[in-house]
């Protein structure tokens, strides 16, 4: 057999992400390509950078979206931000704050880890406790929603700490970004990263970032050029400032970036507010269903994150079996445990477009009749 069209089968997403992409944002992507230069799109960047200014709530002139997934926007604050002399607390309550902490190490800086119980949002007084035997520290880092495990952080109380030891902020805001309240500005977050592909529904391998004006100040100081040519965000930002003339970094991921448009444009008309309160009640909606099927949640329900609902497995049922059932009977993918939680867990995602009752309750009488069986 030649090979022939790859026609993927239609799935309904509630994993951990790439969530469902909206019709309308596959129908953008699917728009004649133009240069990445071309006046049309460089109009267009200007404003994803204004809906992405909305998105996050700030006035960071440097916002913009990294041509790559949110490990890349991971990446890029890290690198651009931290040289080897630098000591980063690094908060870790899962999967991801692991990842900070690797980020930190290949820079070859100090890390200073504040471990927490996996499952359990990360606690401010620990943080606290750190940054009092850590008067080096300069950067404090950590998860807003940490995906492997379900857990939702004071964002807000988290940086106010880290302000208090004169530390600037790196939040991880990949789920998190349009799913919960964000508000970069009024929390004085210094360096923001997310993801394309969870709550503002939209194709993977964009990279939504913000710095602030701080941060901005700390990557023009650097005496030493950023290590990643391509993450370095002070030729980035050649390319992506309005500045009259733009000029040549790399070629833009012009199709994705008039779906993160679409996505931004269909966020900002719902209104933040309105995403969020919509993630929650369809979250309220789901946690009744999966407790009456005798679901235990990981994280307890003050912490919890209404886009990524993490429960255990009960005992005697075989997660690949269950997952297998509702891939290949209703087309539904669920989340399988990461990390601790491997094997032991199912992450239940509610993100962007797949917040929705349709959703829901395919899910839950998908769920039902597996665990019936
Ligand atoms: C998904 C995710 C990432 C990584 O994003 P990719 O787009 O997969 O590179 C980072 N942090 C968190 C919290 C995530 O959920």
């Amino acid at each position: 057999m030649p090979i022939q069209s790859f026609i993927p089968p239609q799935r309904t997403l509630m994993g951990p992400g790439p969530s469902d992409v909206s019709p309308r944002v596959l129908s953008a992507l699917a728009r004649p390509t133009v240069g990445h230069l071309d006046p049309t799109f460089i109009g267009m960047m200007d404003e994803v950078k204004l809906l992405l200014q909305y998105a996050f709530q700030t006035k960071n002139t440097y916002t913009m979206a990294i041509s790559a997934p949110g490990s890349a926007g991971m990446e890029a604050c890290f690198v651009n931000l931290i040289t080897p002399n630098d000591t980063v607390v690094v908060c870790r309550n899962g999967v991801f704050g692991a990842r900070m902490i690797e980020n930190v190490q290949r820079i070859g800086a100090k890390v200073v880890v504040v471990d927490g119980t996996w499952g359990r949002a990360v606690d401010p007084q620990a943080l606290e406790d750190t940054l009092k035997q850590t008067p080096q520290a300069k950067f404090v880092a950590f998860v807003h929603a940490e995906t492997s495990t379900g857990a939702l952080s004071d964002a807000k109380v988290l940086c106010e700490i880290a302000r208090q030891y004169n530390c600037l902020t790196i939040v991880d805001a990949v789920t998190s970004l349009g799913g919960v309240e964000l508000k970069v500005d009024d929390w004085g977050i210094d360096a923001v990263y997310s993801g394309s592909q969870k709550c503002l529904s939209c194709v993977p391998g964009i990279s939504p970032v913000s710095f602030s004006e701080q941060a901005a100040a700390v990557i023009k100081n650097r005496a030493t050029p950023v290590q990643s040519w391509f993450l370095d965000q002070s030729l980035v930002m050649e390319y992506w400032s309005g500045q009259g003339k733009r000029s040549y970094h790399h070629t833009a991921p012009v199709n994705s970036l008039y779906a993160l448009h679409e996505s931004l444009l269909i966020l900002q008309n719902e209104g933040l507010e309105n995403s969020w309160a919509r993630h929650k009640n369809q979250h309220d909606k789901l946690a009744t269903g999966l407790q009456a099927l005798g679901l235990d949640f990981i994280v307890p329900e003050n912490e919890r994150l209404p886009q990524l609902n993490a429960v255990y497995i009960p005992k005697g049922i075989d997660d690949v079996q269950v997952r297998q059932f509702l891939l290949n009977e209703y087309n539904l993918e669920i989340g399988a445990g990461l990390g601790q939680f491997a094997g032991n867990a199912w992450r239940i995602g509610l993100m962007g477009y797949a917040a929705r009752n349709e959703n829901v309750l395919l899910c839950l009488a998908a769920l039902k009749e597996a665990l019936a069986q």
